[in-house]
């Protein structure tokens, strides 16, 4: 359904009754291993002959929907599901690296990620080189220098950079390089990367694709060859998802159009109404026109996402005072959800590095990462406006 609207997407791409039963939602297969009349059907299955399922954790028929349903919606031919994000990213990138390449990514790659890069894989003989997320022109330098594998995160976590897609996939693909974007903050509702040039995209689905905080999942989506090394590096891995979690999952995403749609609105106007606020010294999020990288957002994203970050005159200590104050958000460590979360980057992306580390980072202490809801937007400024003014 190419012509179809965000919203009849991801209610109905890959849905279809199910013909067991006429069910209108299908059952849940939670079940381990499936079972054969016969050696030689069994057999046929086993070697991809023939259509089937063997053992739940090299495939089952409630996560192949899940996969199914996500690959529409990024418009990739295939994906693989993982129990979190984390180990879809480290799937990937195990998968796809051997020793004596050379990967590139950027510093503000998501916390676990970065710790991939910088700690993981050079054990392993792979060259890593995360270059500044601001810097266009060191970036395309390292690509230029050799590249296996370039990985990119936009916009990023929690100062809301904005990577350019095109030109930095273009760049790879000069040196052969296969591009990975992580794709959690915008979910294919707001931005399709594989569209843009990207050969791979890569999801939390814990935070806006579940978008309840109730099941953690990851997904890697791309070409069936792609996804295919990565999926074969799954089944020994062994961090495939399980039926239940995809159930929830398949759930989530048929008000993926309808959440994301409220989520981008809302932290639009939040952004917009901080922007003027005298306590606050910068708001950082690609739909305003202040952000620096506002034109490459707008070209490439058809919304601006549910997530923003804004810093408070007083640094630390008033983001102290006023964050409990909040009657509607969640102190919390998780984002993309219906409800508003919000907090510091000292107790969520950045809570393994110390103070001077997030400043060299470029992190400021008076930053409150915010991860818009679905509530009525009157009652979240309401809510920021009083909680602001009694801090005061
Ligand atoms: C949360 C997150 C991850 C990791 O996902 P988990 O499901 O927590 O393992 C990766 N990338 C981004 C951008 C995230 O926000």
């Amino acid at each position: 359904m190419p012509d179809a609207g965000p919203s009849t997407r991801s209610v109905h791409l890959t849905e279809s009754v199910d013909p067991a039963t006429r069910a209108v939602v299908p059952p849940i297969v939670a079940n381990a291993a499936f079972a054969y009349p016969d050696v030689d059907t069994w057999r046929d299955v086993a070697l991809g002959r023939a259509d089937g399922h063997i053992y739940s954790r090299n495939s089952n028929p409630t996560t192949d929907r899940l996969e199914a349903k996500v690959a529409a919606l990024e418009g990739a031919a295939a994906a693989t599901s993982f129990t979190t994000g984390m180990a879809a990213i480290s799937s990937t990138l195990l998968a796809l690296l051997s020793s004596g390449q050379r990967a590139v990514s950027v510093k503000d790659a998501y916390g676990g990620t970065y710790l991939l890069f910088t700690e993981v894989l050079p054990r392993f003989g792979i060259e890593c080189v995360v270059v500044d997320t601001s810097d266009q022109e060191a970036l395309e330098a390292a690509i230029a220098e050799g590249c296996d594998l370039l990985y990119l995160e936009t916009p990023t976590n929690p100062t809301l950079k904005v990577l350019d897609i095109e030109a930095c996939a273009a760049r790879a693909h000069e040196v052969g390089a296969t591009v990975v974007v992580d794709n959690t903050f915008s979910t294919p509702i707001n931005q399709r990367p594989l569209d843009l040039g990207a050969d791979l995209v890569v999801h939390s689905a814990t935070k806006f694709l579940g978008g309840h905080g109730d099941v953690l999942g990851g997904l890697v989506c791309g070409s069936e060859e792609l996804v295919g090394r990565v999926y074969h590096y799954r089944e020994i891995a062994g961090t495939g998802l399980d039926a239940a979690a995809a159930a929830l999952l398949l759930r989530s995403l048929k008000t993926l159009g309808l959440r994301i749609e409220r989520q981008n609105a809302n932290a639009m106007a939040i952004a917009r109404w901080l922007e003027d606020h005298p306590r606050v010294s910068a708001v950082h999020y690609p739909g305003l026109e202040s952000h620096p990288r506002h034109d490459v957002a707008a070209r490439q994203m058809s919304g601006f996402g549910g997530m923003f970050s804004f810093e408070l005159e007083g640094g630390f200590d008033a983001v102290r005072e006023v964050l409990p104050r909040l009657r509607y958000a969640y102190l919390a460590a998780n984002l993309g959800q219906v409800e508003t979360i919000v907090g510091p980057p000292a107790t969520t992306s950045h809570v393994e590095l110390t103070l001077e580390e997030r400043a060299e980072a470029g992190i400021p202490e008076g930053l409150i990462r915010y991860s818009a809801g679905i509530e009525d937007v009157d009652d979240l400024i309401a809510d920021l406006a009083q909680a602001l003014e009694e801090a005061a």
